[in-house]
């Protein structure tokens, strides 16, 4: 395959926040080529839950990003307007509800620290209430004994993730943008008033480029003299068989690691920060069996009905993490390159962290001050 020589703009990473860039700089009348190293983008490998409110898993492992989280809350409820934006734009199903999410506590200590929780994120502006054991009961029959009581989030939900990026995908390539799959960009060189992008399937020159390629990003910016240190965290999955309407919350737990959820053909999909591992001398994402025992074990205890149900299909994916911020902007000494990852739950904020990143790079306001979102964050560390 040969790549165009000469491009108006290149998005480096065809996941969801490289696709729906893509998207946004078409709409604003610009050539785009997104090159992914992939054959689907690493995206394909979420689990679909819309997170608006903090994850006790990032509270629990990261509390020195406490503060970088809360600063990006309300971001959350965008990116999920955002979503339903979009699926309207697509005029496109993709299992998208916003049926509400629980974080459920299984003693009083646990209800406490929700509760906490839970008055910080309302004095950002998150529509969350506490729910005691009746009142919980009432509205998720389907939760085990041992649950105590739960925090709502009001604006939480779900969408098929395979769905979503296939319908974005046909939008994104009805609209003119270039696709190049299985193609690794191997270097980056600023030439002339321009970018020059090698890649195995030869050179392409570009005047803005658009660093969104997730964990691979560091390695990215690295040619371009920048730091940014994105780092690779393999996750694992879950999915059962279908089974009649059971869950209708996106459900997770106040200390424990769990997210669960039911897809509109009825399959329940299981995850929540379990770790995979990497494998093999291209380090692919592999199955750990005690994820899976662990993960599944944990989800029969929150929601009991789950025992009856077969696993169909398990699976892990690269999650990317950094410091709990999103790093957007131009890149560091580049008037020209840009780059575009996003904060915790990533999937969540893709879409709009693909519009802002093309607001920035059209001189437009963004809605929200990305000032410490920039990359030199790290030049200063
Ligand atoms: C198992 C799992 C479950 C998750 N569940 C959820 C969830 O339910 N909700 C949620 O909000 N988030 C979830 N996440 C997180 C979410 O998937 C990521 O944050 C999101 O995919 C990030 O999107 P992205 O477009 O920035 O990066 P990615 O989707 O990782 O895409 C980056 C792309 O860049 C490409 N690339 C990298 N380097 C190069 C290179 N040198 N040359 C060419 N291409 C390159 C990669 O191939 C990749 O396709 C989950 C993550 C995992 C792993």
């Amino acid at each position: 395959m040969s790549l165009a020589s000469d491009i108006d703009v290149v998005v480096i990473g065809g996941g969801i926040v490289g696709l729906s860039t893509a998207r946004a700089l078409s709409h604003d009348g610009r050539g785009v080529l997104v090159i992914d190293e992939g054959r689907n983008a690493g995206t394909n490998a979420n689990a679909g839950s819309l997170h608006v409110q903090m994850q006790s898993r990032f509270l629990r492992m990261y509390p020195d990003q406490i503060g970088n989280l809360e600063y990006s809350l309300p971001l959350y409820p965008r990116a999920v307007a955002t979503w339903q934006q979009l699926a309207r734009d697509l005029n496109a199903d993709f299992e998208l509800k916003i049926s509400g999410g629980l974080m459920v506590a299984e003693d009083a200590a646990q209800f406490a620290f929700l509760k906490e929780k839970a008055e910080r994120e309302r004095a950002l502006g998150l529509d969350v209430h506490m729910l005691e054991r009746n009142e919980l009961m009432a509205i998720a029959p389907y939760l085990g004994e041992e649950i105590y009581g739960a925090e709502l989030c009001v604006t939480e939900g779900k969408l098929n993730p395979l769905l979503a990026n296939s319908a974005l995908r046909r939008a994104v390539l009805a609209q003119g943008v270039m696709i190049a799959t299985e193609t690794v960009v191997s270097a980056l060189e600023q030439r002339d008033a321009g970018y020059s992008v090698s890649t195995f399937h030869g050179e392409v020159r570009c005047k803005t480029l658009v660093l969104a390629a997730g964990a691979g990003t560091g390695a990215l910016s690295a040619h371009l003299g920048v730091t940014i240190p994105t780092v690779a965290e393999p996750l694992h999955m879950n999915v059962t068989e279908a089974t009649s309407p059971l869950i209708l919350h996106l459900v997770q737990h106040a200390e424990r690691m769990i997210t669960l959820k039911q897809l509109g053909a009825g399959q329940v999909v299981i995850g929540g920060g379990w770790p995979a591992r990497f494998e093999g001398p291209k380090d692919f994402p592999t199955v750990e069996p005690d994820s899976l025992i662990g993960n599944l074990s944990l989800a029969q205890h929150v929601v009991p009905r789950l025992s009856r149900l077969r696993l169909i299909r398990t699976w892990a994916g690269v999650n990317t993490t950094c410091d709990g911020q999103c790093v957007l902007g131009t890149l560091p000494g580049h008037s020209n390159a840009f780059v575009a990852v996003p904060g915790d739950a990533g999937y969540t904020l893709g879409p709009l962290v693909g519009d802002m990143t093309a607001a920035i790079i059209a001189g437009r306001d963004p809605g929200f001050d990305v000032r410490p979102f920039s990359a030199s964050r790290f030049a200063r560390a």
